[in-house]
């Protein structure tokens, strides 16, 4: 498994992350410690949690399952998605309160990556950036990251915290896949001047991407999208038409869907890692292969096309 700096941190990650977000949901405790075993066995040094995933349980199992290895790889946790008001947020209270949850319930003394889930609004930049930095400096967190930001904050977080000269975010971890590339217009290129690791969430558009859905046949029982209304959305027709254009790609190069879907954002200069979930080790071991294909230049192109945005569609508005 090859291993990447975050951004333009001296922090290594692997090229697969693990998502841990079906921890103590839909996997319990002994299927979640498979996995977070055949992760290691994989190479996988990247584990990522949030508070809020199975209502805190999902950090609970990590912490357990990565037992004495800890040390050994980047576990990375965020704040800030908590539906009470003191743990909604970003402000100095939620973070603080935030993260000595988190690390109670992952069993260590120090989180090394800790994201802001989610922008706030209501909490100038500078506060959430300062109690980071604290964070940071009391030993509780290595490095700071944000998520679901857009291009413009990714540069206000950099330059506030530049100017106080407080611990930067090294990462974003944003939504983006073969079959969702709205980040491409702003947040790509603002990690990419930024230094900021782009760390792709949903890669597999919850396994659309991996071939085992197809149209018109019910979703096969126990997966993502038997399982939950709200994802079984996602499948409509327009999503297969691109699917089936992509498998025709995959299948023209002799690859799989599945390795063009995670062989694509990899190949991305700005992206570190792959955030990919997983609930079964045989994934694991199929993601990790997936994530080490190297596609060609002509491969990439000939998948890229298939779903890129049409001409024209990223450039701002001209005024007339
Ligand atoms: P994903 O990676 O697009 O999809 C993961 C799902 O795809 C798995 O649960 C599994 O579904 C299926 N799968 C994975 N590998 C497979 C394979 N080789 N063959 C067939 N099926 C496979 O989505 P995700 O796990 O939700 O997202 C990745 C991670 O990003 C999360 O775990 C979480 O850590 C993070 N995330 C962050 C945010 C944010 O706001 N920052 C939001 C969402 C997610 P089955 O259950 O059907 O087996």
């Amino acid at each position: 498994m090859d291993l990447h700096t975050m951004g333009s941190s001296g922090l290594k990650v692997s090229a697969l992350g693990l998502g841990c977000n079906n921890f103590g949901g839909r996997l319990d405790e002994a299927g979640s410690v498979k996995v977070v075993h055949a992760c290691l066995d994989a190479g996988v040094t990247l584990f990522d949690t949030a508070d809020i995933y199975g209502e805190g349980r999902s950090e609970e199992i990590l912490g357990r399952a990565l037992g004495a290895r800890r040390d050994d790889v980047v576990v990375a946790t965020k704040f800030s998605g908590g539906e009470s008001p003191y743990l909604a947020g970003a402000s100095r209270k939620v973070v603080m309160a935030a993260c000595e949850g988190s690390l109670r319930r992952l069993g260590t003394d120090y989180s090394d990556l800790y994201y802001q889930h989610f922008f706030d609004p209501d909490t100038p930049v500078a506060e959430t950036l300062s109690a980071l930095d604290d964070l940071v400096r009391a030993g509780k967190v290595r490095y700071v990251a944000t998520s679901n930001f857009a291009g413009w904050q990714i540069a206000e977080a950099e330059h506030v915290a530049r100017a106080a000269g407080w611990s930067r975010p090294i990462a974003c971890q944003s939504e983006w896949s073969l079959l969702r590339r709205g980040i491409e217009s702003e947040v790509v290129p603002a990690c990419a001047a930024y230094g900021v690791g782009l760390v792709p969430y949903f890669p597999l558009a919850s396994g659309l991407l991996t071939g085992k859905y197809r149209r018109g046949e019910p979703p096969p029982p126990g997966t993502r999208l038997a399982n939950s209304a709200l994802f079984a959305s996602w499948a409509t027709t327009a999503v297969y038409d691109v699917v089936d254009s992509l498998d025709a790609v995959a299948h023209q190069y002799g690859r799989s869907l599945l390795q063009i879907s995670v062989g694509w954002l990899a190949a991305q200069p700005v992206v570190p890692s792959v955030l990919v979930g997983a609930t079964k080790p045989e994934q694991v071991v199929a993601n990790a292969e997936a994530v080490s294909v190297r596609l060609t230049a002509e491969e990439l192109a000939a998948v890229s096309d298939v779903t890129a945005p049409p001409p024209g569609a990223f450039e701002p508005a001209r005024r007339r």
